[in-house]
């Protein structure tokens, strides 16, 4: 079997610092681990378009703003085809195969889609496609054959779907289909990062996010704003490290170096943390310090950005050979589906 990975983000927004350390630098060290056949990294705007249908510019303008962030995170054209979900009509079709292999009633179990759906305050009138979206997330995934989906932890729920989809799809037809398998950042800080508003998740549709092209007068003035414990008023107060989104990013972001080179009076996070438990640690500095890795990290994306972002046509071109690219693999795959299920009528004409 090849091994071949399938991931993306929804334009419906520039990338931020969760979507690095939940999936986009899992991409890029096994684009570089030389150990997949194929990468296959999608920008979903049909997707993005089931809860912004009313707002196509958004989704048009924030493809060429995710295909930057993904270049300047180390996204390689040259390893990994990078492409456009719209353009690849073929999922569609998929799509409309696979729903009928699902119930409504799976769909409306699925818990990250209830989530979305009381966030968007849909509940009450639910667009079909938005509640269908997992399903066309199954043919994205198995129109390219990949056995390796990296995302973060609120994906689960759909790659669940898409084995069971898998199951019954072999069942009833006979075995065609991949059934993928999730790979989750190994730093459980990753799995899921909080916004700097100290809500669960940071998010592009809910406005508390440090995204990877901020300025670092933007970085600076979102980690000094950052929610911290809001029990630890004194500061000789004993403090909370678990619940609180600096200490979780800390978690996420910092390393031995940055102690070293920005806070030599600690050797590690255990030390900081232990600090701000027993009390007589200010936020002040805890948030200082964070700016500081922070700002390390981002520089260089943001600077390779900047140079990629001179020229968008050559941004555009990668994205239509990419997509024809990658259209060519799912006709192949559609091909494979409809003889399996007896629907390739015309094949040998
Ligand atoms: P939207 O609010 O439009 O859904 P989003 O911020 O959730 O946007 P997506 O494009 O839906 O971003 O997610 C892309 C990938 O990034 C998925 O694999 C998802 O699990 C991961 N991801 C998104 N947000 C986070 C986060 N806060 N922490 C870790 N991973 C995340
Ligand atoms: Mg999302």
């Amino acid at each position: 079997m090849k091994n071949i990975i399938l991931t993306g983000d929804r334009p419906s927004g520039k990338l931020h610092i969760g979507h690095y350390v939940g999936s986009l630098k899992r991409r890029v060290e096994l684009q570089n681990s030389g150990k997949f056949d194929k990468i296959y990294v999608m920008i979903a705007d049909a997707q993005a378009l089931t809860d912004n249908f009313d707002n196509p510019d958004k989704v048009r303008a924030n493809i060429t703003e995710v295909a930057l962030d993904y270049m300047a995170c180390g996204i390689d054209p040259a390893k990994s085809t990078i492409f456009v979900q719209s353009h690849v009509a073929e999922l569609t079709e998929l799509t409309f195969y696979y729903m009928n292999l699902v119930t409504l009633a799976r769909l409306e179990r699925n818990p990250t889609v209830k989530a979305e759906l009381k966030q968007k305050n849909f509940e009450l009138s639910i667009p079909m496609g938005f509640l269908t979206y997992p399903v066309s997330q199954t043919a994205d995934i198995t129109a390219f054959k990949a056995n390796t989906v990296p995302v973060g932890e609120d994906q689960l729920p759909m790659l669940e779907q898409a084995r069971e989809i898998v199951r019954s799809f072999n069942g009833l037809y006979g075995e065609t289909l991949i059934e993928p398998k999730a790979v989750l950042p190994e730093n459980k800080a990753c799995l899921r990062l909080p916004g700097t508003d100290g809500m669960a998740k940071m998010s592009k549709s809910l406005g508390n996010c440090i995204y990877l092209s901020d300025s670092a007068d933007e970085i600076k003035r979102k980690v000094m704003g950052m929610y911290t414990d809001p029990n630890h008023i004194k500061v000789t107060d004993p403090g909370d490290t678990e619940h609180n989104p600096t200490f979780i990013y800390l978690e996420a972001f910092s390393t031995q170096e940055h102690f070293a080179k920005y806070l030599p009076e600690y050797a590690n996070l255990d030390e900081l943390k232990a600090h701000y438990q027993r009390g007589g640690l200010v936020d002040l500095n805890v948030k200082k310090f964070l700016n500081a890795v922070m700002q390390e990290i981002l520089e260089p994306i943001r600077l390779r950005r900047e140079e990629l972002a001179k020229d968008i046509p050559a941004v555009w071109d990668m994205l239509y050979k990419g997509s024809e690219e990658a259209r060519k693999v799912a006709a192949a795959n559609l091909a494979d589906v409809k003889k399996a299920m007896k629907i390739d009528y015309f094949a040998d004409r």
